[in-house]
């Protein structure tokens, strides 16, 4: 099961989770960050990363923030595909 980012990132966009992703599957969008579920190899070494606790397994993902599941699926087929992400130096 991929993992995937919610509401909590927006605006935030810490990115301490691009840093330890092994396979570098974090994606930046305008507001938000991304991970591939095509990438992602459900590792969990983002989840304790995240200052705001945005990252769930898509099983986890609180009721509230369901609508990110699709969200970080459709995002990478849609007009304008997020970049891969940068980690802060
Ligand atoms: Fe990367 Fe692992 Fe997080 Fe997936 S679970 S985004 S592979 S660090």
């Amino acid at each position: 099961m991929p993992y995937v980012v919610t509401e909590p990132c927006i605006g935030t966009k810490d990115k301490a989770c691009v840093a330890v992703c092994p396979v570098e599957c974090f994606y930046e969008g305008e507001d938000q960050l991304y991970i591939n579920p095509e990438e992602c190899i459900d590792c969990g070494l983002c989840v304790p990363e995240c200052p705001v606790d945005a990252i769930f397994a898509d099983d986890e993902v609180p009721e509230k923030w369901a609508s990110f599941t699709e969200k970080n699926v459709s995002v990478f087929s849609g007009d304008a595909p997020p970049q891969k992400a940068v980690p802060n130096s």
